[in-house]
């Protein structure tokens, strides 16, 4: 099987997007295009490290799907969710049981001969949305990754935020709310505990138990409420108020000149679309509050496209994109 895109331009780099739920990895051509791309389940994680071996896997049969050679293969950049040393490679904090320790570079860098960087989910969002479409060249911006989780990145004038210890911008574990619902870093009120994927599971479970008949899962919900079933209609618009007092608390901190939204949320961008930016634009500062908002051009992919942007910077090579103001340096 060859590559599927129309007419993509070799050499390639690979993006690797690893979230709590999902292991995605595409191969990127010269103009930014996801030539290939391939999505497997996360394994439970052990003692032997099978999350690491999952990435190889899927990458090595991108690679074979797109019929294109190690030899054409110019980096390998890697996104997960967690906290992560982007100098080894290793996740070194993870709510999630058993992630913390997992290295995620050595497995990549050993299985396909490349420097292989690794990077937080919101920072390579970030990367991706500084560096590619609407919002190119709106500095200081700041990304918000809405899937299971949220993680968030903040980019001025090309550099990443990263905080003493790569831990900057946790908002997904702001504690907005008191004494509020329970987080998987353990601690109560958190704002992805109440936003995002995982608080809206939670919430459907509720409303199930409560003998409301709602589907179980997120899309389900999104799909009756574009058939206008008004419950589903008002959890969405809830969703978009909620993530609207984080975006609304991160407006007021980092001031940024435009915020870019991505994540598998975002599939339903246009149900809380309205009511996220009028809970944003009401409760931050005024001066704050005039910023644009908006959803990222490809918000599923945009942590994968931002891994092949950190991977690049790395390699420093400016050259890879043929359009010239893709700058990745
Ligand atoms: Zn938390």
């Amino acid at each position: 099987m060859s590559i599927s895109s129309q007419n993509p331009v070799g050499p390639f780099a690979m993006g690797i997007d690893v979230g709590r739920t999902n292991v995605r990895a595409g191969l990127v051509d010269r103009r930014g295009q996801v030539v290939q791309f391939l999505e497997e389940a996360v394994p439970p994680v052990g003692q032997q490290n099978p999350l690491a071996e999952t990435l190889v896997r899927t990458c090595r049969e991108v690679l074979h799907r797109g019929g294109v050679k190690l030899a054409d293969l110019v980096t390998v950049g890697c996104a997960t969710v967690g906290h992560v040393d982007p100098d080894s490679g290793v996740i070194v904090a993870s709510p999630l049981q058993g992630w913390t320790g997992i290295d995620l570079r050595t497995p990549l860098s050993q299985s396909f001969q490349r420097t292989v960087t690794v990077e937080g989910e919101g920072n390579a969002a970030a990367l991706a949305a500084y560096f590619f479409g609407p919002s190119r060249d709106r500095s200081p911006l700041l990304s918000m990754v809405v899937g299971s989780g949220i993680d968030c990145g903040f980019i001025e004038d090309g550099r990443l935020l990263r905080g003493a210890k790569n831990s900057a911008l946790e908002a997904g574990h702001m504690r907005l709310f008191h004494p509020g619902r329970t987080c998987v870093c353990g601690r109560t009120g958190c704002f992805e505990a109440h936003a995002g994927g995982y608080a809206l599971a939670s919430l459907l479970a509720e409303y199930r138990a409560a003998g409301h008949e709602l589907p179980a899962r997120p899309e389900e919900v999104a799909e009756l409420a574009q058939a206008s079933h008004e419950t589903c209609i008002s959890i969405w618009e809830e969703q978009g108020v909620l993530l609207g007092l984080g975006v609304a608390i991160l407006l007021d901190i980092l001031n940024p000149a435009m915020v870019v939204l991505s994540g598998g949320i975002l599939r339903s961008w246009n149900l809380f679309k309205k009511s996220l930016l009028k809970t944003a634009r009401d409760k931050a500062m005024p001066r704050n509050a005039e910023v644009a908002i908006v959803c990222a051009p490809d918000p599923e992919r945009a942590c994968l496209l931002g891994a092949v942007v950190a991977a690049l910077r790395a390699e420093k090579r400016y050259d890879f994109f043929l359009d010239a103001q893709a700058e990745t340096g």
